[in-house]
This record gives structure tokens, C-alpha cells and sequence, in this order.
């Protein structure tokens, strides 16, 4: 293996012409050292241990081994190797599977020779990179998975607190700032009954006193 700083590529790709024009258009760079090539998975994993390039450029749609096992297969071997996937699959649970065995950037096929050679650079100084086109896909499901997962919590809460419906009344009165004798005044009820209502209600809550008991009320959408 020649050392150079230079970045030196593994190119992984079953379609000759495609590998051949890659190979062409990166050696033409002044970036890249060695770029070597591989047609298949098993090839791929052979050529990592034998000559450790910095980055490797990994199909997907390979015979045998495909391009996410050999992404697995390539970081536990030495997590520092980049791999960046460049495939016509957008498919969103590729895109999960190649993220999490570890790839460090995704990018489509149709993207154009010189971005891609920034993206190669930038990756090979440790940045990630999402191709725009799946981009906005694994940012909308990030977001609505955030979004179920807030409102399951609030719906958690909601089950957990089982208050009467008397036990509400009076909550919305605590809310509105009223005291133990208002409650009692408002509700028809001895001060005695307004005090265990608001006791149960702290205990219910599981909160100190009914300031508390409010800033629950309303956060959680309660009243
Ligand atoms: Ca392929």
C-alpha cells in the first residue's frame, strides 16, 4: 500500500461501467491517492483488510453479501473507515439500515460528479451527509415519531390521573384561584368535604399544594 495523504477510496459496485466511470472521474482529483475497486460484497470485505482505505463508496444492490451487511462488516472491522453509500434506492427503511450499520453519508446515483467529490472530502474529515433527496423523508419521520411519542406521554399522564368528576369541578376551581371556603360556598359543600376533595386531588396529582396542582391541571391538559 503506498501512504499518502491523500484519500485513498475503495469503490464497491457490481456494474462495471458505472465503477469504471467512477474510477475515472475520481482519479482524474487531486484529493484521492489509491482507488481501488471491488465487484461484490465478499470482494469488498478482502480489499478493506488488505489495503484499509480511508473511504469506501458502497452500492447497495449487490450478489451475496449486499451493501449494508458489508457496511456492518467494514465498521466493525475499523469503525474509522468511512463508507458512503451512493445507490438509486431511496427507499426509507434502506436508508435506516445503511445509518444504522454505520454509514456515514447517503447519496443517490444522479448526483453530480463534482458534489460528489466535496461530499467525499467533506466525509473524509468526519462529516455525515444525507443526500437532499431522503433527506426530507428521515426528517419528517424523526419528527412525527418525536410527535406520537409526546402526545403517548400525554395520554399516559391522562390515564394515570383518575379524578371524579367532582374531583374535576373542584380542580377547575383551584385553577381559577378560588379557596377551600369559596369551593365549599360554590359546590353546595361543608368546608370539611371541599378540604378532602382538594386533598384527594393533591394525592391524585401526586403535587404539594394546589398551586402546584394548577401548573399540572393545565400542562397536562387535565381541566
Ligand atoms: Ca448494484
Amino acid at each position: 500500500m503506498i501512504k499518502t495523504n491523500k484519500i485513498n477510496i475503495l469503490i464497491v459496485e457490481d456494474h462495471a461501467l458505472t465503477r469504471f466511470g467512477l474510477k475515472t472521474a475520481l482519479e482524474a482529483h487531486d484529493s484521492f491517492g489509491e482507488v481501488y475497486e471491488a465487484e461484490n460484497g465478499e470482494r469488498c470485505i478482502e480489499s478493506v483488510i488488505e489495503f484499509k482505505p480511508d473511504l469506501v463508496i458502497m452500492d447497495l444492490g449487490l450478489p451475496g453479501i449486499n451493501g449494508i451487511e458489508a457496511t456492518r462488516q467494514i465498521k466493525s472491522f475499523d469503525e474509522k473507515i468511512k463508507v458512503l453509500v451512493l445507490t438509486s434506492h431511496k427507499n426509507e427503511s434502506e436508508v435506516w439500515d445503511a445509518l444504522s450499520a454505520g454509514a456515514n453519508a447517503y447519496c443517490m446515483k444522479d448526483i453530480e460528479p463534482d458534489k460528489l467529490i466535496h461530499v467525499i472530502e467533506d466525509v473524509n474529515e468526519g462529516a455525515a451527509w444525507l443526500d437532499p433527496a431522503v433527506a426530507n423523508t428521515i426528517l419528517k419521520t424523526i419528527t412525527k415519531n418525536k410527535t406520537s411519542k409526546l402526545s403517548e406521554d400525554m395520554d399516559g399522564n391522562k390515564e394515570r390521573i383518575q379524578l371524579t368528576d367532582r374531583e374535576l369541578d373542584v380542580l377547575r376551581l383551584i385553577v381559577d384561584g378560588y379557596s377551600n371556603q369559596e369551593i365549599s360556598d360554590k359546590l353546595i359543600v361543608s368546608i370539611h368535604t371541599a378540604k378532602a376533595h382538594v386533598c384527594n386531588i393533591l394525592q391524585k396529582l401526586s403535587v404539594e399544594d394546589r398551586t402546584q396542582a394548577a401548573i399540572k391541571a393545565l400542562k397536562d391538559g387535565i381541566v
